[in-house]
């Protein structure tokens, strides 16, 4: 960290930083130039708040060097990681694509489209059974009967599940489970990281719709730091101004994050864009910009299904979005 002082501040001001700095338990290096002095500060930084360094009368401007996301960062371990979901490897050089309804609505819809999907090259099926909804008048989700017939469908296709979890309370409930999502609404739901971070089950953890991506590595080091690994990032569109698609597909935080972090990064573009039109062409994007993985939702019927019909791929049109995907990755 390096902290630029005004050119107003006295030697006495400037040794009251530096013992106050210094008690805190990083070393100080002063810098005397001509017009103003620096610090350069080394060691364990975050016991300093850098707003207060910044709020005082005679500091200029503080600048962090070293990001905050410790257990997440690259810098710290090159090496990709792989997180194996139910025997399904994901990153360092593995692809998977982690398709199913937005929903579970009933015992046939998931069967069905288990099946199809894992017949099109799906790895993972998803479907959510606590649904976040906008509306407390929306369907909320089968709950624990979604899960059920989620691990039924496990049973029928050997598929491992991916499904959202929306409290803590129900963590017992995803014992079962293959790997918990955490939706965009709850990245920053710090209680609920923290309890993940206390398992050692894989975590989709998807990027808040208005969360930039340092602070999605930090909900990640926030599960990290309590001693969970096995963290996969999501990049699942963020809100602009736009308004023809759902939310803005930020393609380039699939390399940005690949740069920052070892973690895989997955891609949904049926969330990012809400619009089943537009799923083949960003799947393809996404995975030539480098993405461990994709989440697509799929639906026998998206006409009749009971959250997000619009983005959602009847199963024929998710069969030729993978074999788009598949060219694309024998050409990278
Ligand atoms: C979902 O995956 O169905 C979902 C609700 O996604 P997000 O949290 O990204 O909106
Ligand atoms: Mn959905």
């Amino acid at each position: 960290m390096i902290a630029q002082l005004k050119n107003t501040a006295t030697p006495t001001e400037i040794e009251m930083l530096v013992s106050w700095l210094e008690k805190k338990g990083v070393k100080v290096t002063p810098i005397h130039g001509e017009y103003c002095t620096i610090l350069g500060l080394v060691g364990d930084t975050t016991k300093i708040d850098i707003d207060v360094l910044e709020s005082m009368s005679i500091v200029e401007a503080v600048k962090r060097i070293s990001e905050p996301f410790k257990a997440a960062n690259r810098k710290f371990h090159p090496e990709d990681t792989v997180v194996d979901i139910g025997g399904v490897k994901l990153g360092g050089g593995n692809f998977a694509i982690i398709a199913g309804p937005c929903s579970v609505e009933s015992e046939e819809q998931i069967i069905t489209t288990a099946k199809a999907v894992k017949a099109a090259g799906a790895t993972l099926l998803r479907g959510g059974a606590f649904k976040p909804r906008t509306s407390p008048y929306d369907f909320q989700g089968l709950k624990e009967e979604g899960l059920k017939l989620l691990l039924e469908a496990k049973k029928e296709t050997g598929l491992p599940i991916v499904t959202e979890i929306m409290a803590i309370h129900h963590l017992p409930l995803f014992e079962d489970i293959d790997c918990i999502q955490v939706g965009a609404r709850n990245m920053q739901n710090f209680e609920l990281l923290k309890a993940l971070g206390k398992t050692n089950k894989p975590v989709l953890l998807k990027r808040g719709m208005c969360a930039t991506m340092k602070e999605l590595l930090m909900s990640a080091e926030y599960i990290m730091s309590e001693g969970n690994p096995n963290v996969i990032l999501c990049e699942r569109g963020i809100r602009t101004y736009e308004t023809y698609t759902r939310n803005t597909f930020d393609l380039s935080a699939i390399p940005m994050l690949k740069e920052l972090t070892h973690l895989p990064v997955v891609a949904d573009p049926s969330h990012a864009t809400g619009r089943a039109s537009l799923i083949r062409p960003m799947a393809m994007s996404a995975t030539a910009a480098g993405c461990d993985g994709l989440e697509i939702e799929v639906h026998p019927n998206p006409n009749e299904a009971m959250s997000d019909g619009a983005q959602s791929l009847k199963p024929e049109q998710f069969v030729e979005v993978v074999e788009a995907v598949n060219r694309v990755r024998s050409i990278l």
